[in-house]
């Protein structure tokens, strides 16, 4: 490790669908790898609240109960941890009732909010399955900006995940896609983050991957802070025990390079900036 304060504010348990390993395993693995603060973030996807299409039977409105209270017991388990209750909540924007339920009576400490769908489409993981045109993948960003700024603007979370998303699956390993052709767009979006102390997650998960396009994460890091954003938080998004905190240490190096001298994690939905060292 090259850093001393490294933390990592995303991540699934076995309560998400795709989750492979249980919230202690996940705790385990986190307490062995120092991290200062390790966030478990399940999925609750708003548009399928009642019904979980991976899981027979399934109900988000099960997962996050289950979810968060195995937050609580590991918590218990493990007080030298500072293990954060979280939730990642998916298109809420497109079942409101949803959202609500999801964040009423339970204290998370970090909402992380998320847009894996734009309305009345796939997740953009199964757009990419079936080589979209160019025109198409131009449509589907479009739409992906306008959501996502009402998102923000609606605003009842803390961090926007993964703002790259689309580009993972619509994109191809090797290619190096940019935002440059919809700056007007991506700029709303960061402007109504600072404007609403929302911070922008840095979402790790490709970084080290060499079967992904290359994600333009210097271009979107740089422009928020060039706009005067202070508040970003870093995820590896791991779905398995061994992708803790993966290329979190790589995130703090190009943030440092651009001229980040902190970065952001929300314990009780409140901001708290952790020295990049
Ligand atoms: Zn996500
Ligand atoms: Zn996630």
């Amino acid at each position: 490790m090259r850093y001393k304060n490294i933390s990592d504010c995303h991540s699934h348990s076995n309560c998400s669908f795709d989750g492979t390993r249980n919230m202690r395993d996940m705790c385990m693995n986190a307490i062995e790898m120092g991290l200062v603060y390790y966030a478990v973030t399940d999925h609750c996807e708003c548009n399928q609240y009642m019904n979980v299409p991976h899981i027979p039977g399934g109900r988000y409105y099960d997962v996050v109960r289950q979810s968060y209270a195995e937050l609580l017991q590991n918590q218990e388990r493990f007080p030298n941890l500072k293990l954060l209750r979280g939730i990642e909540l998916g298109q809420p924007l497109q079942d409101l009732n949803a959202a609500h339920d999801a964040l009423t009576g339970r204290d998370y400490d970090v909402v992380i909010g998320s847009l894996h769908n734009i309305r009345d489409h796939d997740d953009f993981y199964h757009i990419g399955e079936h080589n979209p045109t160019e025109q198409e993948i131009d449509n589907a960003l479009h739409a992906y900006f306008a959501e996502s700024l009402e998102m923000v603007e609606w605003g009842k979370f803390d961090t926007l995940a993964h703002i790259t998303y689309p580009l993972r699956y619509m994109c191809k390993a090797g290619e190096t896609p940019s935002y440059k052709p919809y700056q007007d767009e991506l700029d709303a979006v960061l402007k109504a983050l600072i404007k609403s102390d929302i911070a922008l997650e840095f979402n790790t998960s490709r970084i080290l991957r060499t079967d992904a396009p290359k994600l333009p994460d210097r271009e979107v890091y740089s422009r928020y802070k060039e706009l005067g954003g202070k508040l970003v938080t870093i995820g590896a998004d791991a779905h398995r025990t061994e992708n803790i905190a993966s290329g979190v240490e790589e995130a703090m190096e190009l943030l440092s390079d651009i001229g980040y001298k902190e970065y952001t994690v929300f314990v009780e939905r409140k901001p708290v900036q952790v020295p990049i060292e």
